[in-house]
């Protein structure tokens, strides 16, 4: 059978990538399952500079088409299906996608993670027509227009002074006075002279008919009620959302130990309470999300994986 591989990875984002590089280069049959395209949340990136090795920094895009690239260069091959059930148990591990079922001696997820949305009245009608998750994908079509950045991490900081290259006033709106984004990019930030601050406030409505037309915000401390309305020749404006990220681990409901956030638990070899099954990246449970964890991840869980199959095949 075609689809029977030593080790099956879900995912093609840094650390999907990183697991296939070094477990395909350890000579393991290595199958990469993505349901989209590859790359997973930093496609959505501009500007990366703290990458190491990478001093003048690079792009989501290009990182990912050069892992991508090195992956498939030891012989990793790369798929598209969406997988919609899995059977973990056991020597071999079956996976069902929609156009197809796999088979593996190893799994290795790296599923990552999917942007959080605010929850309020509006936010999804306007998806894509005035709300957005990702700031390089969307920016453009802002040029000259006011916008709203939610969140106080280092995403929403980050994506607000990017912002400022496209949109003619960047408002930050973030539900306290309290920052979870580092210093170095808050300063960057309060230094923009683009940048605004509305602190202690949420968007509880987003408003309009066909555009964007206007936002109700709400005081967190007080409860006030403001609509906020663009300028009368803008006619629109954008609201960006970097409220933090959702584990994309539905998928493992019930069969893998979770936390009380829904990222999974392995131990510091990437192993879960599975054997043969192991987790890497932004879906894990751990305190630090970036890009060179993800690829730390996946090193680790590729090469366990390759010693678990090694040991199967003797
Ligand atoms: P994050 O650190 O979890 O921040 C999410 C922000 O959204 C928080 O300020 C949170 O407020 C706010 N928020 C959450 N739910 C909200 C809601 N319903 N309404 C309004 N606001 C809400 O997420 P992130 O910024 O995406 O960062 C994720 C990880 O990636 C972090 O580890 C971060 O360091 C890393 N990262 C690093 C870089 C870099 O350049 N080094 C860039 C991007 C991301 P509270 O603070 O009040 O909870």
């Amino acid at each position: 059978m075609s689809n029977v591989y030593d080790l099956i990875i879900l995912g093609a984002g840094p650390a999907g990538l990183t697991a296939g590089l070094y477990a395909a280069r350890g000579m393991v049959k290595t199958l990469i399952l993505e349901k989209e395209q590859e790359g997973g949340q930093i496609v959505g990136t501009d500007v990366l500079e703290n990458y190491p090795g990478v001093p003048e920094g690079t792009t989501g895009p290009s990182l990912i088409a050069d892992m991508t690239r090195q992956a498939k260069k030891f012989g990793a091959e790369i798929k598209s299906d969406n997988i919609v059930e899995v059977q973990l148990e056991g020597e071999e591990k079956i996976l069902r996608g929609e156009d197809g079922e796999y088979r593996a001696k190893a799994v290795i997820i790296a599923t990552g993670a999917s942007p959080r949305r605010i929850g309020c009245p509006g936010e999804k009608e306007f998806t894509g027509r005035g709300v957005s998750y990702c700031a390089t994908c969307d920016g453009g079509f802002f040029t000259d227009l006011e916008v709203f950045v939610v969140g106080g991490g280092d995403s929403a900081i980050k994506e607000a002074i990017y912002m400022t290259k496209f949109a003619k006033k960047v408002t930050i709106v973030h539900r306290r006075q309290g920052f979870r984004a580092a210093k170095v990019l808050l300063d960057e930030a309060k230094n923009n002279p683009k940048i605004e601050w509305k602190l202690d406030t949420v968007v509880e409505e987003i408003r309009g008919d066909m555009l964007l037309e206007s936002l109700v915000l709400k005081n967190t401390v007080t409860g006030e009620l403001e609509e906020y309305f663009p300028d009368e020749e803008d006619g629109t404006m954008g609201v960006f959302v970097f409220a933090g990220s959702k584990a994309q681990t539905d998928l493992f409901d019930g069969i893998l130990e979770m936390d009380d956030r829904n990222y999974l638990i392995t131990d510091e070899n990437m192993q879960t309470s599975i054997e043969g099954v192991y987790v890497a990246g932004d879906c894990r449970s751990k305190a630090v999300r970036q890009v060179v964890t993800a690829a730390a991840d996946g090193a680790i869980a590729g090469v366990m994986a390759e010693e678990y199959i090694d040991k199967m095949n003797k």
